[in-house]
């Protein structure tokens, strides 16, 4: 448990206004765990002793009406600022950062500037400058800074602050309350090195004119040699009396020469940090570079944006957030650079999604409505009330002369390859070419065999070339499939998967290119540069979170401008389909189709392991398959494919050893993998021990249990794919949860998925508990960073998108004179991007 996840917590439930929905199953259980963790982390007794007035094992939250749970919340977050205040104050060695740094820190903007001028700055923006060209900044440090994506002057200046520590609140020492958050400014009378407790401290006497005050920092007992007599000083932090004398306990503080506090008496930047870099130097130099460089930045919104949404300037606005006048300059500041990043972003998005679809004209299709009500005929079931709005949606693009980009999201199961089937029928029916690219070679099999299936209900089967005598996996009836009696003309299938042999892919390959083939299912094997469309004109990606950003974007590129349907289970809430997907157009099948059961899921404690294999033993003889799934090994598939290799071991020898089991992890090469789910599939193995691998889109009837090992490891998301696995017929289907290492909050986390069986209730979640990037993993790349805007911000993201979309058409290219900045500012943004460029 952290003291970062307690203030989120806290944090949340202020967002929540007290509901007591910040942890599932309520506040009180989870604190009243976390209490005596909590407390062991800490060891400056004052912090303890505010601590247990806390009380956090016996706090009664659910009973309190909502003032006094805002009372609580607000004194636990108080704490919290002081335990993380007083945290900074111990790391910061003397050696380090003491009075000598700053002393000498008077000319660091000068030298600074000559530095900058020795580097030509006509030909180099000076803000491009390496770090350290500032004062103080060694190649050693500036490898630290590295590590936070500090490289050069730009960078430092939009290093933002996480948060303020609130020192404003000026006292004389007369004032000065007990256990109020107080600066004070004086001199320092007498500082010497004092045995406080049972440990080494400092303790130093400071006045002013109307008193003296004891100030005591403890384990620091280096600050007594910084501390000269007759220096002036500010101090900020709570006062507690001891022995009827107030007393200030390891507080902040800042020596001072007539210039401006930074550390003290004033709202204090907190920045985040890395091994070996130390919060008071930060903030020197995000100091300096304010001081000397913010000026440079110029301007590059719009003054009509920067009016009609009152902005500061760009200069005001990073001063102001990294030293601010006050919490509402703060904010504004705040307020202001979120937008900038929102804009850049809508405008990046805009830009691509225009030069998609204006580039040039799509192809207009003509909507064939006899053959596809005979399709949809054919079918065993109607179609949802969901899938026809969104087959209307895809229809209506389709008839346009814009090239379609619609991301069609829909839970798993939620029948999206019926309506990607019938787009694919409509491009072949007007002649053009459509293409389906599925994350595996199974998957891509499983849609061929579903599509012949159908077709063949309502077709007759004509032989197709010689093409299918050549190929050597065992798919019965080859791998191209002619029908006749949907279209006037006959209607080509094939399949094209990695594993074909290298004669039967040259051979489709020829036929693909003299569009001998109307619908081509495959999977990476159908982006090879050997694979030329003669008439692409729909192209289809299943399980997009499974392809990288290239990947993609090379099916697109194999037609001339074709329509892109891109498909997910993994719920877009809706801020990310404004920013991450604002390219795209939203379709949301957001119902399933009647009669399909939950997945009844259960969190189970390690001890009861045994109990879950018994219960896997007995689906098993009743004729059922089960999946075992074994954690995430973070950035290591090698590590993850050894430790499901031992546990497959194990599980054979002493577990089932009476049973038939499989293993699968992303090591074995694709034909293995393939082969190991055909077997699963067909009921040769009855148990399947697997890594992540097997997250995406198989159908396996039979199986009717899941059991996650390390499920805590597992985003909500991951974990809603892995068990829409199971329960694909009308049988009760079960997951089964067991965490590697139990903690209340991965608890409470999983407690959600005990409960909601919606994705996209999930999916929010994990974006709130996550954010972003863990939300997507690594896969989403290609876009710029998001530093202060919060992509759960719904109305800054309309304001950006609005604004945008107003940029947009008034100067789409930004080549007015006054969009220059603005344009310029845009492409540093996306410099990073590859899909961009
Ligand atoms: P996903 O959206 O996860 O890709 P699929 O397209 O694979 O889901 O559909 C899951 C199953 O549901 C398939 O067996 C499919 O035939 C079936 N299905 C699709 N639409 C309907 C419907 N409207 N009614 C009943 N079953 C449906
Ligand atoms: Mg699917």
């Amino acid at each position: 448990m952290s003291i970062e996840s307690l203030r989120k917590i806290l944090e949340l439930e202020c967002g929540r206004s007290y509901d007591n929905k910040a942890v599932i199953g309520g506040l009180d259980k989870y604190l009243h765990c976390q209490a005596a963790c909590i407390r062991q982390g800490v060891d400056d007794p004052q912090l303890l002793n505010e601590f247990d007035q806390l009380n956090l094992s016996g706090s009664d939250y659910s009973s309190w009406d909502t003032d006094q749970r805002r009372a609580w919340i607000a004194q636990g977050l108080a704490w919290l600022s002081k335990l993380e205040a007083s945290e900074e104050g111990a790391a910061v060695p003397g050696h380090v950062h003491g009075i000598h740094g700053y002393s000498s820190s008077h000319g660091s903007s000068g030298t600074a500037v000559r530095a900058v001028t020795e580097v030509r700055p006509e030909q180099r923006d000076i803000l491009d400058l390496p770090v350290t060209v500032m004062k103080g900044i060694t190649p050693g440090i500036a490898d630290r800074l590295a590590k936070l994506n500090v490289r050069t002057v730009y960078d430092l200046l939009y290093l933002l602050p996480r948060r303020y520590l609130d020192y404003t609140r000026r006292k004389s020492i007369s004032e000065l309350v007990v256990a109020e958050e107080q600066t004070v400014i004086g001199t320092i009378w007498q500082a010497r090195v004092a045995v406080l407790g049972n440990r080494r401290g400092t303790e130093a006497i400071v006045g002013d004119e109307t008193g003296n005050v004891r100030v005591v920092w403890f384990n620091q007992p280096y600050l007594a040699r910084t501390f000269r007599t007759n220096a002036t000083i500010a101090i900020s932090g709570t006062v507690s009396e001891f022995r009827g004398t107030k007393v200030f306990e390891s507080p902040a503080w800042e020596l001072l020469k007539d210039k401006e506090l930074i550390h003290t008496g004033r709202l204090v930047p907190v920045y985040p940090l890395t091994q070996g870099l130390y919060p008071r130097q930060v903030r020197k130099w995000t100091r300096d570079a304010v001081d000397s460089y913010a000026q440079q930045l110029g301007e590059f919104l719009p003054a009509g944006i920067r009016v009609r949404c009152g902005f500061p300037d760009l200069p005001v606005a990073i001063s102001q957030v990294h030293y601010p006048d006050d919490s509402e300059t703060a904010r504004e500041a705040r307020r202001r650079l979120a937008f900038d990043e929102l804009l850049l972003l809508q405008l990046g998005v805009l830009a691509r999604k225009r030069d998609w679809q204006e580039g040039q004209p799509g192809h207009a299709l003509r909507m064939d409505r006899e053959a596809m009500n005979r399709f949809l005929h054919s079918l065993p079931f109607t179609l949802t009330p969901a899938q026809e709005r969104v087959l209307q949606e895809i229809l209506g693009d389709l008839q346009q002369k814009k090239a379609m980009s619609r991301l069609l999201q829909g839970e798993v199961g939620s029948g999206k390859t019926v309506i990607a089937t019938l787009a694919l029928l409509m491009a072949a029916a007007n002649g053009y070419q459509g293409a389906l690219m599925a994350p595996t070679e199974v998957l891509a099999e499983q849609h061929y065999a579903n599509l012949c299936n159908h077709l063949s209900r309502i077709c007759e089967q004509e032989p197709a070339q010689g093409l299918n005598s050549t190929q050597g996996t065992d798919l019965h009836g080859g791998i191209v499939r002619r029908y006749t009696g949907l279209l006037p003309r006959p209607l080509t299938i094939a399949l094209l998967v990695g594993s074909l042999s290298s004669s039967a892919k040259e051979a489709l390959h020829r036929t693909i290119s003299r569009g001998e083939v109307d619908i081509v299912l495959g999977t990476h094997a159908l982006i090879q540069k050997e694979v030329k469309f003669k008439k692409l004109g729909l192209a289809v990606v299943d399980e997009q979170h499974r392809f990288g950003v290239v990947q993609r974007s090379a099916l697109r590129q194999k037609g001339f401008n074709p329509h892109v349907l891109v498909m997910t289970a993994t719920p877009i809430p809706r801020t990310m389909a404004l920013t991450l997907y604002g390219d795209l157009d939203l379709s949301v099948i957001d119902e399933l189709p009647p009669g399909r059961q939950v997945v009844r899921t259960r969190q189970l404690d390690a001890r009861d392991r045994q109990k879950a294999y018994s219960f896997i033993r007995r689906q098993v003889s009743n004729g059922r398959q089960a999946f075992v799934i074994c954690p995430l090994v973070e950035e290591s598939e090698a590590l993850e494919a050894k430790a499901a290799t031992s546990e497959y071991e194990r599980l054979s020898r002493e577990v089932f050893p009476e049973l038939r089991l499989g293993l699968l992890h992303g090591q074995m090469p694709g034909s293995e993998k393939d082969e190991m789910m055909r077997r699963f599939r067909s009921g040769e193995v009855d148990i399947l021990v697997s890594t992540s691998v097997v997250e995406v889109g198989i159908d396996v009837p039979r199986a009717s249990v899941m059991l996650i090992e390390g499920a805590e490891r597992f985003g909500l998301s991951q974990l809603h794919q892995f068990r829409g696995r199971v329960g694909r017929d009308k049988e009760q289907a079960y997951c089964l949860l067991i965490m590697e290492k139990a903690s209340p909050e991965a608890g409470a986390r999983l407690q959600l998925m005990e409960r909601v069986h919606d994705g996209f209730v999930l999916a929010e979640k994990d974006l709130e508990l996550r954010g972003p990037g863990e939300f997507f993993g690594t896969h989403q790349s290609g876009l710029p960073d998001l530093k202060l805007a919060r992509l759960t911000d719904l109305p800054s993201l309309e304001l950006a998108r609005k604004e945008a979309m107003a940029l947009f058409q008034s100067d789409p290219d930004l080549r007015r004179p006054e969009h220059q900045p603005l344009r310029q500012r845009l492409s540093r943004a996306w410099s990073g991007s590859a899909e961009w460029s």
